[in-house]
């Protein structure tokens, strides 16, 4: 289910929130999921959404709704 959501006060479509946490383009995203966590900067809802940035790899994304805090499941 393409489910938009507004992320900073924009509605996104799951893809673009995946390119929003990327900043690049990718190629699928799964449905947008409220995440079960709070933003650690400024503490408002965060949402979660699972994308794929090529063929090969598939990664768990987290973006803030109301700040630029953005973080994913790769290993740093
Ligand atoms: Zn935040």
């Amino acid at each position: 289910m393409a489910e938009n959501r507004v992320v900073q006060g924009r509605m996104v479509t799951p893809t673009k929130l995946g390119e929003i946490i990327e900043g690049e383009d990718v190629m699928d995203a799964d449905a947008i999921e409220t995440a079960d966590r709070e933003c650690p900067r400024c503490g408002e809802d965060v949402l979660e959404v699972g994308y794929m940035p090529d063929i090969t790899e598939y990664v768990t994304g987290w973006k803030c709704q109301e700040c630029d805090w953005r973080e994913t499941d790769r290993a740093e």
